[in-house]
């Protein structure tokens, strides 16, 4: 959200279908003046339908579309202060870079006293002086995209939204124009919407990712309340490998639960008031916050404590993956390549801990 808290765009209970296919469904939500927005999900999930609404090119169902205050649901496309960018750049590959820019400003009718500045500027920002003459087929992947942007921000829309704009790209230079994109948009403080299926793009890029699965808003948060504590089971496995285990409450003490598996083996939940004895939970832990140890281990203290045997060893590199089984089922555990403990082979007994704060409760979790 905006320093200031100012909303530059808000989805209001926005729901929209195709024949039979509920491609959004009742979709709120509140982008804040300056922020960098993601909506991120698997293939289907109402992403670009949303950010088409945002657009105009596709008219809500129901709902509302609020831009800088004011409602712009029924406002067509070229009415509203918002330019979009897409994965296929569009570009004139017959024109100048220059007059590919200038187009942006033609299209809203800026007068042409204005242009050669405003062109120039923009190329200064996307880190493109000097080759305003060349006509865009001449350019990279990379130095086409950045064209896109100049063109689409050159007219200084309200929001700048982009469709897997990097979708295009190899790996290498996506990551560098991640970075790039950032600092374009830090630069021209404009807020961006941005629709990807890549929960690393999401996690590096936003301030605030809006997880959607079949046309709903799973979770809306920043990357790190999004990866650290995840509602859904949905959102736990999108956004990274989980370990989600159903459990039976044996106990509450004071703002934790616990849920016992035999001597000096438990796991600690910290919960709300709402949960007692007996109730069933479910709850995710991330693998790199599972710790290892031989068996004995006392554990974390006060934390969650289990032994089980590994029944697989995976080497990736930076860190080894281990599958344990427990009392409470199969658990993940990762160790960085450079903890020097002794080495733990398939049939090792170990001992698994994690503190209570780093297990998250799934919302969706299934009864007893
Ligand atoms: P992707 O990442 O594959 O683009 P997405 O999350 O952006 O997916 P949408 O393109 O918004 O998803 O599509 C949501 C659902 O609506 C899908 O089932 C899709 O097939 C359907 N859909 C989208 N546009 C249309 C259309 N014009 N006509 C019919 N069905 C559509």
């Amino acid at each position: 959200m905006a320093a200031d808290g100012s909303v530059a765009i808000a989805l209001e209970g926005v729901s929209k279908g195709f024949g039979e296919t509920r491609a959004v469904r009742d979709v709120t939500v509140a982008i804040g003046e300056g922020e960098f927005f993601s909506l991120l999900g698997p293939s289907g999930c109402g992403k670009t339908t949303t950010l088409r609404m945002i657009a105009g090119f596709e008219v809500p169902d129901e709902g509302r579309i609020v831009l800088q205050g004011q409602d712009v649901t029924s406002v067509s496309a070229n009415r509203r202060k918002v330019n979009m960018v897409f994965q296929q750049y569009a570009l004139f590959p017959h024109m100048s870079i220059y007059d590919n820019v200038a187009f942006g400003l033609k299209v809203k009718r800026v007068p042409r006293g204005e242009h050669s500045e405003r062109v120039h500027e923009m190329l200064r920002v996307v880190e493109l002086e000097g080759l305003e003459r060349r006509r865009t087929r001449q350019l990279s992947g990379g130095q086409q995209q950045r064209v896109a942007l100049a063109r689409a921000l050159v007219n200084k829309p309200a929001a700048l939204l982009l469709d897997e704009p990097l979708g295009a790209l190899d790996v290498k230079l996506r990551k560098q124009m991640q970075f790039e994109l950032k600092r374009i948009q830090a630069e021209l403080g404009t807020t961006f919407v941005y629709v990807t299926h890549d929960q690393e793009e999401a996690l590096a890029m936003s301030d605030r990712i809006a997880v959607m699965n079949g046309g709903r808003v799973e979770q809306i948060g920043n990357p790190r309340e999004i990866y650290e504590h995840p509602e859904t089971a949905f959102v736990a496995d999108f956004i990274g490998s989980l370990n989600a285990l159903d459990l039976l409450i044996d106990e509450r003490v004071g703002a934790y639960v616990v849920a016992r598996f035999g001597e000096d083996e438990r796991i600690v939940v910290p919960v709300d008031s709402s949960y007692r004895a007996g109730d069933a939970l479910r709850v995710a832990v991330r693998p790199e916050r599972v710790q290892i140890g031989q068996s004995g281990d006392a554990g974390v203290d006060g934390g969650s404590r289990l032994t089980g045997t590994i029944d697989e060893v995976v080497y990736l590199g930076m860190y080894t993956q281990f599958h344990v089984d427990t009392h409470a089922g199969r658990i993940v555990s990762h160790r960085l390549a450079d903890e020097s403990l002794a080495p733990l082979g398939p049939g090792t007994r170990v001992t698994l801990s994690w503190q209570a704060e780093q297990a998250s409760i799934l919302s969706d979790a299934v009864s007893a």
